[in-house]
């Protein structure tokens, strides 16, 4: 859980020569001190450029000097001419960030400083414009070109030519002749505006009245957390489009978070279907050149609505008006390298900075979430029933204890079960479609020989190694290391023992297509091997009915919209359930609930066949009866009872390196020097789940306080006991979400 515990923002009064705190974006454990040019006034989130040894280095006035270095010493900082200053409530919240995750201020900053060349000056575009001169031979490309520019617009030599269907050439000859003129562009062309009435919604009850909630949050311009809890299918995107126009038309900014990129695309086109135009984008697919237009655009108040990943948390906006994290459950927003953060637990707190209200939407909230809203600390805002006539799928579980094969049976399926293959009989011979869902990549997880027990694993990461057919190798899916799929054990040197182990999803698809060889499926596969091109033209397929199963990872979960899809079949249900994290069940309730989502969005009702070995399962029985909120009360019970967040905090320390002693040495030397304190308990040192990862030894404590405790401060005097070697890292996750 966490608590403001907001810095008041220093208020500067900066004399003559005066010296004063400048943050770097570098790991260092704070502001240094400089000099000012005599006579220059500057403010918090100033940019100048500061002298830093032999370089030169970027760096944002950040408050009062802390005075350790004598003024004689100080070396001089220079504004940086004509380049805007980061808004003050952005230093704020890098420094909240900064001390919640024990993270040094320069490394938070260096994420808000993320885009190359975006604070120097801004280069021009030279475009050109119709004169008052009529050229003396005017062919028919000229005048067609001159007829164009008659609209006044500027445009470049390119962009004149293709607007009017004529050679560059035709272009270059009227700027000879005087009748175009140069004149100058800003570098990029600026971001349309969204329009909050280009096209409104058609809402349903219960979509209406949260929307109507949510406007008046907007409009009341104050600090405040909605939780968006809608069945999949609902419509909750409409409802906090709706908070979004309100934002709009106060001309206040936006921004939506989004877990994953992959759902960006769809997510663009119905932004661009409700607001006329496609907001701005910020995530790591984007372009040097992109980031710049958008970063500038965010600082100058001219972007109004910006969609992006994490990182976007970052982005210095002028009068931000709104956040909204959607899928807000989703583990992706949980940064795990570098600075180690949860985008959605530090979008409340920038939406408290900010002072504006902050939307969390998902059909399965986090349990945090969940126990927020229900205890009435945040709004709670829920639709009940899907969008249109479509009704939730009736979801049933196949026992695959009960449900196999008979041993005399012609085909034998390793894979799916006789009522699922009845059901996709049923699906095909209907012309509906069908998806195969197997949270598993590539073909099998396992190799083993057969003659001599050797398991194939990674050199690098405690992790076996996946065989992938399709490309005919082994590869690790922790480190990307990869070999081509040998003919014989590299152990016993015996040919053809070899033989794969459980299975993913090409394993499912092999299956699939003995089963049903007419039938039309692609897979659809978060994957190297794969590829993303590949991965979206699947889901294109399947949304255009050009094939009828799809068959995918988790990567199929998610965000999409099949009107035909009425079966899902879950091959393995228990996958991932049981390995003692203490999110495994939610999350694994979270991704079959997703998942079931997918059928029946439309007129035609879903059916969803969870494939299981434990139908006793509460979660099993959970999803099998519809009761998402019973579920989570015996999560709540199980985790008030066990002390666990949000009924304690939680805190891991993963300390790892090449030198696999040194590692193991600091691991024992912070067990042994955990400060003893009340209601603190310190676990480990234990070697993490993955002990070996990309090369390098990992070992974990475990940190659990009672929710009154102060865990940075307890973490903060520990930390400062054992002298760490640079060979050895520590990583700090204040609440972690998962124990790999
Ligand atoms: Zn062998
Ligand atoms: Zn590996």
């Amino acid at each position: 859980m966490m608590r403001a515990r907001l810095n008041p923002a220093p208020t500067l009064e900066i004399a003559a020569n005066s010296v004063t705190g400048v943050l770097l974006p570098l790991p260092l454990p704070g502001a240094l001190d400089y000099k000012l040019p005599s006579g220059c006034e500057l403010s918090r989130g100033a940019l100048v450029c500061a002298p830093l040894g032999t370089r030169e280095v970027l760096g944002v006035v950040w408050g009062q000097a802390d005075g350790s270095v004598g003024d004689n010493r100080l070396k001089i900082a220079q504004p940086l001419e004509g380049a805007p200053a980061l808004p003050p409530n952005l230093c704020d919240f890098i420094d909240w960030v900064a001390d919640y995750t024990l993270n040094p201020p320069g490394a938070i900053l260096a994420m808000a400083l993320r885009s190359r060349g975006a604070l120097e000056p801004e280069a021009q575009r030279i475009a050109y414009v119709k004169s008052q001169v009529t050229p003396t031979r005017l062919s028919a490309g000229r005048a067609r070109a001159l007829e164009v520019a008659g609209d006044g617009l500027a445009r470049s030599i390119a962009g004149l030519a293709e607007d009017a269907n004529v050679s560059p050439a035709v272009v270059r000859g009227l700027i000879q002749s005087g009748a175009l003129v140069a004149t100058q562009l800003p570098e990029f062309e600026p971001f349309r505006h969204p329009d909050p009435g280009f096209a409104l919604p058609q809402l349903n009850l219960d979509q209406a009245r949260a929307a109507e909630s949510l406007r008046e949050a907007v409009a009341a311009k104050r600090f405040s957390v909605h939780l968006l809890d809608g069945v999949t299918g609902s419509g909750k995107t409409e409802v906090y489009f709706e908070a979004m126009a309100e934002a709009l038309a106060l001309g206040s900014q936006v921004l939506i978070l989004l877990p994953e990129i992959a759902l960006t695309v769809q997510f663009l086109d119905r932004f661009a279907a409700r607001f006329g135009t496609r907001p701005a984008e910020w995530h790591s697919d984007l372009s040097q050149k992109e980031r710049r237009r958008t970063y500038r655009a965010v600082m100058k108040g001219e972007a109004k609505v910006v969609v992006g990943a994490r990182s976007a948390l970052f982005l210095p906006f002028r009068h931000l008006g709104l956040i909204v994290v959607d899928e807000e459950h989703e583990q992706a927003f949980k940064q795990q390298d570098g600075a180690i953060y949860h985008a959605r637990d530090m979008a409340v707190v920038r939406a408290r900075i900010e002072a504006c209200p902050v939307v969390l939407s998902s059909a399965t909230p986090s349990l945090e979430s969940f126990i927020n809203a229900t205890a009435g600390r945040y709004g709670h805002l829920k639709l009940l029933s899907r969008h249109g006539a479509a009704q939730l799928p009736q979801v049933k579980l196949v026992d695959l204890r009960q449900e196999r094969d008979l041993p005399d049976a012609q085909q034998r399926a390793q894979w799916l079960s006789p009522p699922l293959r009845a059901a996709l009989v049923k699906v095909l011979e209907a012309g509906e479609q069908a998806m195969l869902f197997l949270n598993r990549r590539g073909y099998a997880p396992l190799t083993l020989c057969e003659a001599c027990g050797h398991k194939f694993t990674c050199p690098h990461c405690s992790a076996w190694l996946v065989e992938h057919k399709y490309k005919k190798r082994l590869a690790c899916h922790q480190c990307g290391y990869e070999l081509p799929m040998p003919s014989g054990c590299p152990q016993c040197g015996e040919i053809g023992t070899l033989i794969a182990c459980g299975p993913g999803v090409e394993r499912v698809a092999e299956e699939f297509a003995q089963f049903f060889p007419q039938a039309r499926f692609s897979i659809a596969s978060s994957d190297t091997m794969h590829g993303p091109a590949e991965t979206q033209a699947a889901i294109r397929a399947m949304a255009r009915q050009d094939i009828d199963v799809l068959i995918g990872t988790q990567i199929v979960a998610k965000g999409h919209h099949f009107p035909q899809l009425t079966l899902v079949g879950v091959v393995d249900a228990d996958l991932g359930g049981s390995d003692g994290d203490l999110r495994a069940r939610e999350r694994t309730f979270q991704l079959l609930h997703q998942v079931s989502g997918r059928a029946g969005r439309a007129q035609k009702p879903g059916l969803v066949l969870l494939q299981t070995r434990n139908p006793e399962d509460a979660v099993m029985q959970a999803l099998a009866k519809g009761d998402r909120d019973g579920f989570y009360q015996q999560e709540r019970q199980f985790r008030e009872a066990t002390q666990s967040p949000p009924f304690g905090r939680l805190a891991a320390l993963v300390i790892s390196g090449y030198d696999g002693e040194a590692v193991r040495d600091i691991a024992r030397q912070l067990g042994k020097t955990a400060p003893l304190a009340r209601d603190v308990k310190v676990w480990g040192p234990a070697p993490a789940f993955y002990a070996l990862l990309r090369g390098q030894t990992r070992e974990r404590l475990l940190v659990q306080t009672a929710r009154g405790i102060d865990m940075q401060a307890y973490l903060k005097s520990w930390l400062a006991i054992v002298k760490v070697p640079a060979s050895v890292r520590v990583a700090v996750d204040v609440d972690p979400v998962s124990f790999f």
